[in-house]
């Protein structure tokens, strides 16, 4: 290492006659028009008449140099190291404002650099410079550099600074050593709220349930972020009911008031769980605490009541917000589609544009989606064109997938091909699930064997694939293609997902499992399925075996599997336990069979319900009859 006379690497200002130090308001004058500053020219001027009058060998004055060229808008931190350069005994001030410039401008490994800089020229770091460089090391995930950091840390006396501890377990925990963290926890003699949450949150981002459990009991101090992040984990990690019950006991134990993170957080799980009630219960929430509704919350809100069936709850949030933003006007259209109102969705899209607002890529998605499902070939079309001529909006691969499901829709297969062999990307899973949909509508089975395969080689980890094709086979009666796939999936050891769907009754959620009518009232649901059944054949409904994978044989056998589908245990459940005419809400893991599809249809008719079925591909509602899917899904 050099001692602190070395020569720094370029130009030193030599200090010569300077005119700014004998007239210090020249020096003021300088800044003050750096203040004024709005472009880089500009500011390298000034560079420049402080360089002429050596006002730059001034630390104040370089440090605000610096400050403009790495912290403003219009900078360059290039300037800003030639600034640092120029200084024969740069102060650190000058360092941590360029390490925070690198931070800002996502180059965490030029602030480690200049670290190294400071630590070669001999200059101490301090405080600010522990919280960027432990920062810039936690974006880069070194352990080696942090591990060396931390040492500095210790060895220059920072230990105890409660902010730099709090870095450092943050760094732990990022890179993926709790223990490490724990120990940098242990150690600190003031044990604040930031570190205890700082421990919660690595426990949560390295997914350990258990342990951001245990932690979380053993809090002293529980405030709004300590709840926020046991709710945020259990939503990621799609634990929808233990994120309610924690939110539960966040109110119970009056530790704190939920914010607008916790209610964001809290919304997501209830459109997951598409649980409509508990849906109601915390738009009034938000009202009553008067939690504002910015972009975010009522595009959420919108969000989850679309997504639970209950448009007109939608429509009532989109109306009242005064200021609509771009995301607003996206949910209000993906709600119209997704709960079967596609013109009315092309029809806000117009009113959106009426308005003078810009629409970004997601509009347009929400908008192709819209015409793909109300069959509007000609206008998917000219939405398609509309967006790159005149809005400069690169397609992506859900806007492309919406036109190939548009085309098949419409049975356009021909166009349908063109379009996959035409675009610009590798055609997803999800493409290849739309285009096998619309084959089996249209009983196309040699385009839906070929897109089962290139289906299976796009997911081939995912069951409902191999079921698809099997489907495709099935109807086409080719048994031995049902027993190809069968093989496939068992030689490749793709396991079935059971089928689960959930009913929400007086704000409890009840689950069922396919084949399992194991529940609490387990004698009314038994004689309700077998009502169920037999009102069916009366109605003149015969099961449609034929989707069901082969590993139940004989006719009569498969028949019974199909009347204990998740969805039809839900059903059956729902329709005991309300009262007639009661909308029954029902949320299933996987997309509903062909059978169940045509089965509730009937049920809604024949009980006189309607019917809400979000599966996990899309909504229907099912009405007197009909689905507002039109039967494709
Ligand atoms: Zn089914
Ligand atoms: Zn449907």
């Amino acid at each position: 290492m050099s001692s602190a006379t070395s020569e720094p690497l370029s130009i030193i200002i030599q200090p010569k006659i300077t005119t700014a130090k004998k007239h210090p308001h020249l020096q003021k004058s300088n800044l003050c028009l750096l203040h004024l500053c709005n472009h880089l020219r500009e500011a390298q001027q000034i560079h420049a008449l402080m360089i002429k009058s050596s006002q730059i060998t001034d630390p104040y004055s370089a440090g605000r140099m610096s400050e403009f060229y790495a912290l403003s808008t219009s900078g360059s931190l290039h300037d800003a190291e030639k600034v640092l350069e120029s200084l024969r005994q740069p102060p650190i001030f000058i360092y941590n404002i360029i390490m925070r410039g690198h931070l800002i401008n996502r180059t965490p490994l030029n602030s480690l650099k200049l670290y190294h800089q400071s630590l070669v020229n001999s200059i101490y770091p301090d405080h600010f410079t522990f919280t960027f460089v432990l920062k810039a090391c936690t974006h880069l995930r070194e352990l080696g550099i942090g591990r060396q950091l931390h040492s500095h840390v210790v060895k220059l006396g920072f230990g105890s600074s409660a902010h730099i501890r709090n870095k450092l377990i943050h760094m732990y925990a990022v890179v993926g050593r709790m223990e490490d963290a724990h120990k940098v926890f242990e150690k600190s003699s003031v044990q604040d709220a930031v570190a205890w949450n700082s421990m919660l949150e690595g426990y949560a981002f390295n997914g350990d349930g258990g342990s951001l459990h245990q932690f979380f009991h053993r809090m002293k101090q529980r405030d709004v972020v300590s709840w926020n992040t046991v709710i945020a984990f259990f939503v990621e990690t799609g634990k929808y009911e233990e994120a309610m019950a924690v939110f539960r006991s966040m109110q119970e134990s009056r530790e704190c008031f939920p914010n607008r993170i916790t209610v964001v957080s809290i919304l997501s799980a209830v459109t997951h769980l598409g649980a409509l009630g508990h849906g109601k219960w915390l738009h009034a929430y938000i009202a009553r605490r008067g939690i504002e509704l910015d972009e975010n919350l009522s595009s959420a809100l919108i969000n989850m009541y679309s997504k639970c069936g209950f448009i007109e709850g939608a429509v009532h949030v989109f109306e009242a917000k005064q200021w609509k933003k771009v995301d607003n006007w996206n949910a209000m259209i993906a709600g119209f589609t997704s709960n079967g109102h596609s013109l009315k969705a092309i029809k806000l899209f117009s009113e959106m544009l009426a308005a003078r607002m810009n629409p970004n890529e997601i509009s347009f998605a929400c908008v192709l989606n819209a015409c793909s499902h109300g069959g509007l070939v000609e206008e998917g079309k000219e939405y398609f064109r509309k967006m790159t001529s005149s809005y400069g909006l690169k397609p992506d691969m859900g806007h492309y997938g919406c036109l190939v499901d548009l085309f098949s829709r419409a049975g356009l297969f021909d166009e349908a091909e063109k379009m996959i062999e035409g675009m610009p990307m590798k055609p997803d899973a999800v493409m290849w699930k739309a285009l096998m949909g619309a084959c089996r509508i249209y009983r196309n089975f040699e385009l839906g064997e070929k897109a089962g395969y290139r289906l299976i080689e796009a997911a081939p980890e995912d069951h409902a694939c191999y079921v698809l094709l099997s489907n495709i086979y099935a109807m086409n009666h080719d048994w031995h293609g049902v027993h190809t796939v069968r093989k496939m999936m068992l030689d490749r050891g793709v396991r079935k997902v059971p089928g689960c769907s959930s009913i929400e009754l007086d704000g409890v959620s009840h689950e069922f499992i396919a084949g399992n009518a194991s529940h609490g009232s387990k004698r009314e649901l038994y004689e309700m399925l077998e009502e169920m059944k037999e009102s069916l054949r009366v109605a003149g409904y015969e099961p449609d075996t034929t989707q069901v994978l082969l590993d139940i044989e004989e006719e009569e056998l498969k028949e019974s599997s199909l009347s204990q589908h998740s969805e039809k245990l839900a059903i059956a459940f729902g329709l005991v336990s309300t009262s007639p005419g009661t909308t029954l809400r029902v949320v299933k893991n996987l997309r509903v069979c062909g059978d169940c599809h045509s089965a509730i249809k009937l049920l809604s008719k024949i009980y006189g319900r309607d019917i809400i079925v979000r599966d996990s591909s899309r909504f229907h509602c099912f009405s007197r009859g009909f689905c507002s899917c039109g039967d494709y899904w």
